[in-house]
């Protein structure tokens, strides 16, 4: 058998708002260690590093935070054999100090309330000390300046080479639609789990499919669509061991760490395609 390389890959989670902060914080936190432990199911494939660039820090160590650190560890023993804590696990703080507004200025998008993707990828490299070689994820609070033709956009990715990726919290929230939902936060995890999935997915070389519960869903793109996206098909030849995997949408504590499950169903209309 042949050792596969371990890819590494960046995740800036960024906040303008303290409030969004403290209100999506833990539950994004929890959504990258979910992903991150599915995608090493069996073998280690991708290695983590986590950047935090926010005014306040994430509440914790919090109950959850705990539980992500012991599942993680149990999950890496499994596979190393050593009851070792994994790298990568803590979020490094990187403090924007007096480079604050020079940081968001230099990020301003064509409108107002905007970011330019590509000014704010290169500027958290910068902030953070990410190398151009290394992929990057930046999860980022405010909307992002949407590509010509586009009213909006959840997450895109950029660079030659495609590694780099923006996701935008704002639109998946059913707060920024004016929907009123019993729980939004774990309608948000669920999207941007999805969202995640797809891009860390696109990095180890799987290519899009037409099915709509899968993570590698070729129509993701409206909030809707990603509530259905649950799981890995088992049309990803390359990945056997993560065959029908995925996570359910959460029904308790959105900022819990949640298990991989085997063959999750689909709310919404994927229930029914
Ligand atoms: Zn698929």
């Amino acid at each position: 058998m042949s050792e596969a390389a371990v890819l590494p890959i960046s995740v800036a989670l960024v906040f303008r708002e303290p409030s969004q902060a403290q209100r999506l914080g833990r539950v994004l936190q929890a959504a990258i260690g979910e992903i991150e432990t599915l995608y090493n199911l069996g073998q280690q494939r991708i290695l983590l590093t986590r950047h935090l660039i926010s005014d306040v820090p994430i509440r914790g160590p919090g109950e959850s935070d705990w539980l992500l650190v012991r599942f993680m560890k149990r999950t890496w023993s499994s596979f190393t054999g050593e009851a070792t804590e994994p790298p990568g696990i803590m979020w490094n703080a990187v403090p924007l100090g007096d480079q604050k507004l020079k940081f968001w200025e230099a990020s301003q998008g064509k409108f107002v309330d905007t970011v330019n993707p590509e000014k704010l990828l290169e500027f958290v490299r910068s902030t953070a000390g990410v190398s151009d070689q290394q992929a990057l994820l930046v999860v980022v609070d405010q909307r992002i300046t949407p590509p010509e033709g586009f009213v909006y956009i959840i997450g895109k990715s950029y660079g030659p080479r495609d590694d780099q990726a923006i996701i935008s919290t704002v639109p998946m929230d059913p707060e920024y639609w004016d929907i009123k939902e019993a729980n939004p936060l774990a309608l948000i995890k669920q999207r941007f789990r999805a969202t995640c999935a797809a891009f860390i997915g696109e990095r180890l070389g799987l290519k899009q499919c037409p099915e709509p519960a899968c993570y590698m869903y070729r129509l993701a793109g409206d909030p809707e669509v990603l509530d259905g996206m649950v799981r890995l098909g088992a049309e990803h030849r390359e990945l056997p061991e993560l065959a029908e995997k995925g996570f359910s949408v959460p029904s308790g504590d959105p900022a819990a760490v949640q298990p991989v499950e085997v063959n999750p169903q689909p709310k919404g209309w994927q229930a029914l395609a």
